[in-house]
């Protein structure tokens, strides 16, 4: 059986890196690390300049609320501790490691025997937190949050191996080359969540890595690969959770709310790693690709390395590119500086030339064709969304369901009128955010006021 969802596109997959064996790249002579690299609150530094650092020894930590350590990918120096924008103009500080090339490993990094088979959700959870480990899919959200708060609510424990966004072939590599780790992953999880079976969800244009998964699984039932059609966004969690289960999960609610939770594959692998040997999240693998890039691979960088090291790697660039991408080209971030560095949601780099961009036309006009709206996989009327947006009509856009769009670009791509659907849907966004955040600034005011006057009052009366 072929797994898939309503609506979506299948598009040309540009996937020039998927018979490319994953390449471990030397490590810099510096990194530069962030310290927010996933959703929530960003890490304090715990080192300072000139302090010696092993290689995995946390160098920064969240102080209070949402969030998980980042540690140092080299040994070496702190040279600087410095603020950096990044590239949505937020400001973020990052610690920079001189490397001194000795590669030594922080002692808290041992295997540990049993550790798949006594597992407990208190160990896991610790372990994973511990290793700094957030949503490598590109979401970023701290796993140990996700793991504790779907504990006790979940009947499908999913890892998301849908990998649907042109160009991208980390996560197909992965499951090529490190399919035994990824198993130990699923195991652990399962433990945690007390299932009985994971599925690992992978698309058909991967049926490589489906028999490799397979074999390697044997007669483990507590694993299913399940094999989905290709198309795009089947990496979504609504679409990944509505092919696997038939179930809807509605605007707002988080997939444990329908009894399930999505990991990304390489997640998984890294929820492993930290299980059994107290591995922190110091590298990943980014695929380097484009018709710009010479020689397109798949990388093991130590996170904090400059794109432009990865992108000189790769033989460098063959032409001048129109954009550089981090991500796929349907939701990932143009960048204006080559030398970011790569951090935890660093799944991609693309370089590409203007054949594979769409620049903004501003001519665009609807000609109510309605692709857009056979295509959303949210069922969504697209063209209206655009249109009531260019209108500046908030209340209709939140009557259209303005704020379920995932923002997954599919209209956009089909649109032969080339409507930017998707800004005008962000901008939107953005607008209705303001107004709700205004309007609970007014509410607030308004009740400190009549508190005021309430005390007052009281104050009187007591007078009297
Ligand atoms: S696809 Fe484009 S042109 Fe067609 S209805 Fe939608 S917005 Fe209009
Ligand atoms: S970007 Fe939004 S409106 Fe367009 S197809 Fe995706 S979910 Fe639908």
């Amino acid at each position: 059986m072929i797994y898939t969802f309503r609506g979506g596109i299948h598009m040309e997959e540009y996937k020039f890196t998927a018979d490319s064996p994953i390449e471990k790249m030397p490590a810099p002579k510096k990194v530069y690390v962030p310290l927010s690299q996933h959703i929530g609150a960003p890490c304090s530094a715990t080192v300072k300049i000139g302090d010696t650092v092993d290689k995995g020894q946390i160098i920064g930590t969240v102080e209070k609320g949402l969030g998980c350590p980042v540690h140092a990918p080299v040994s070496g120096k702190v040279t600087a501790i410095e603020e950096v924008l990044t590239p949505m103009g937020r400001k973020v500080s990052r610690v920079v490691i001189e490397n001194d090339g000795e590669e030594r490993l922080c002692e808290t990094i041992i295997k540990k025997e049993n550790a798949v088979s006594e597992v407990t959700p208190e160990a896991c959870i610790e372990a994973v937190r511990l290793a700094g480990i957030s949503g490598m899919g590109g979401a970023t959200f701290p796993t140990y949050a996700k793991i504790s708060s779907a504990l006790g609510k979940v009947n499908y424990m999913i890892i998301n191996c849908a990998e649907c966004e042109p160009f991208i072939t980390a996560d197909h590599r992965m499951m090529l080359e490190y399919p035994e780790e990824i198993l130990d992953g699923v195991r652990i999880l399962n433990k945690v969540f007390g299932l009985e079976k994971g599925l690992i969800a992978v698309e058909d244009n991967k049926l490589d890595a489906v028999a490799k998964l397979n074999e390697v699984r044997g007669n483990d039932e507590t694993i299913e690969v399940r094999v989905m059609k290709t198309k795009y966004p089947q990496g979504d969690e609504r679409q990944l959770i509505f092919a696997l289960t038939g179930q809807e999960l509605p605007a707002g609610k988080l997939p444990a709310d329908v009894g399930c939770v999505i990991f990304n594959v390489e997640t998984c692998y890294n929820v492993a790693r930290a299980v059994k040997y107290g591995m922190p999240l110091i590298e990943r693998v980014v695929t380097v690709t484009g018709d710009c890039v010479s020689t397109p691979k798949n990388l093991l960088a130590p996170l904090g390395t400059p794109m432009s090291e990865l992108i000189d790697f790769c033989g460098g660039l063959s032409k001048k590119p129109m954009k550089v991408i981090t991500g796929g080209p349907m939701m990932g971030m143009a960048q204006w500086d080559i030398n970011t560095p790569t951090t935890k949601g660093t799944n991609a780099i693309l370089a590409l030339s203007e054949k594979f961009t769409r620049p903004y036309d501003p001519n665009y006009s609807c000609i109510h064709c309605g692709k857009c709206v056979s295509v959303c996989p949210m069922h969504l009327m697209p063209l209206y969304l655009a249109q009531f947006s260019e209108q500046g009509d908030l209340g209709m856009c939140e009557k259209f369901n303005l704020m379920s769009c995932v923002e997954c670009g599919t209209c956009a791509y089909i649109c032969p009128g080339s409507v930017p659907i998707v800004q005008f849907v962000r901008m939107t966004k953005a607008k209705i955010n303001e107004e709700k955040r205004r309007q609970q600034a007014l509410a607030a005011a308004a009740a400190e006021k009549s508190e005021g006057k309430d005390s007052s009052d009281k104050k009187e009366e007591g007078k009297k």
